[in-house]
């Protein structure tokens, strides 16, 4: 295919020589931004495995950035839930997928239909991100959020430890408290 203009590859092809081109040099880390996108869900499988196969045998460290939560769970062993501009969750990616902490997670996830149900029920986010050109105050998921309290719309929430990762929200580090209280 050397000899091939770009426009006669395929989109998986063309992620492919835009893998071979990041791996040219070595580099010890490597920024996958948005590597599956437009690409059908066939040819993603094959570019995750790819990128998987070669980190595997390169030993190279992966950051992929991605809106498809399915692509980035499937690709990685830990996972940072970012909402306007921020991250408000960190999780080993398994434990996300049983347990999110943020509801800003709980809804994403919640946006995936299970294929095997016998009805299928297409979820969604009521509501937009926020402007963020404007000065923001508290969380600024409030307004999608339906476990939003009085603080949440005035404090922002700082990351807080739970489990084996970290979760911005007043009330999911309330409930964490909580239960770490009761706990003998
Ligand atoms: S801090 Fe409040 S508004 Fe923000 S995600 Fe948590 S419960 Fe929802």
């Amino acid at each position: 295919m050397l000899d091939s203009f770009p426009h006669e590859l395929s989109g998986g092809m063309r992620q492919r020589v835009s893998i071979a081109l990041a791996l040219a040099l070595q580099p010890r880390l490597i920024v996958f931004d948005e590597p599956t996108t437009a690409l059908d869900v066939i040819v993603q499988g094959a570019v995750i495995k790819t990128i998987k196969d070669l980190q595997a045998e390169k030993s190279f460290t992966a950051i992929l950035i991605s809106h498809d939560l399915g692509v980035v769970l499937d690709a990685t062993g830990r996972v940072m839930v970012m909402y306007a501009g921020r991250i408000v969750e960190d999780q080993p990616s398994k434990e996300l997928l049983r347990g999110p902490h943020h509801p800003y997670t709980e809804a994403l996830l919640g946006c995936y239909a299970d294929p095997r149900a016998d009805e299928i029920h297409l979820g969604g986010i009521a509501g937009s991100p926020p402007d963020l050109s404007l000065p923001q105050a508290g969380c600024s998921f409030a307004p999608r959020c339906s476990l939003a309290e009085d603080i949440c719309r005035e404090v922002d929430p700082e990351l807080t430890a739970l489990g084996s990762g970290t979760v911005a929200c007043h009330v999911r580090a309330r409930e964490s408290n909580a239960e770490t209280k009761v706990r003998p």
